[in-house]
């Protein structure tokens, strides 16, 4: 069930990136760097502005709208990310132990949860 080195290295380095930026130490180089891991699906450079224009209605939980939602409680998830790579369970959903899709950690690489364990979650924990 666990991640290669390899696999986890990208989205390593997203987080690594992410929580530079929520601390504000970098814009433009995280910014860099989110689009070369793939996060943003290339050229995204307004995430927070669509942010803020988008209801919740028209985006699935499963996307990168929680990126700025919460950023206190975003450092958290990074952090805690940061340690499962250490440990070697990047990527296991913490509530069934089942496989996070990749697709899944290129939207939210702090993600603890896999698709189903989040929505089920969703009113208590995002
Ligand atoms: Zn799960």
């Amino acid at each position: 069930m666990k991640m290669k080195k390899a696999d986890v290295k990208p989205f390593k380095e997203m987080l690594l990136v992410l929580r530079a930026r929520l601390r504000g130490d970098v814009s433009t180089l995280a910014d860099a760097a989110l689009s070369n891991a793939g996060a943003g699906g290339g050229g995204n450079s307004s995430v927070s502005n669509h942010i803020a224009d988008m209801g919740s209605d028209t985006f699935e939980q499963d996307n990168t709208i929680l990126l700025m939602n919460n950023e206190g409680e975003t450092l958290v998830q990074i952090e805690g990310a940061l340690e499962r790579v250490e440990n070697g369970v990047y990527g296991i959903c913490l509530e069934c132990s089942g496989k996070i899709p990749k697709m899944r950690l290129k939207a939210i690489p702090y993600t603890p949860y896999c698709v189903k364990c989040a929505s089920e979650l969703e009113s208590t924990k995002y």
